[in-house]
């Protein structure tokens, strides 16, 4: 079981959220949150740029876990 909290995949400075998104695979659980942060964080996505969702895309991987 694979999992990625909304704190892990905010960057830092981000808003405090306890959302987790939990799933079989990495994937899985980064499309939850990707689900999850254009449902309540529209802010943050709002002020992304290709640049930065190409970093994030990146980084997403690194940060999820094993439960
Ligand atoms: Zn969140």
């Amino acid at each position: 079981m694979k999992q990625f909290t909304c704190l892990d995949a905010t960057p830092e400075g981000g808003t405090p959220c306890d959302f987790v998104a939990q799933g079989e695979t990495s994937e899985e659980v980064i499309n939850m949150m990707k689900a999850h942060a254009g449902e309540k964080h529209a802010d943050l996505i709002a002020q992304a740029t290709p640049e930065s969702m190409a970093t994030w895309e990146q980084m997403a991987p690194t940060k999820v876990t094993d439960v």
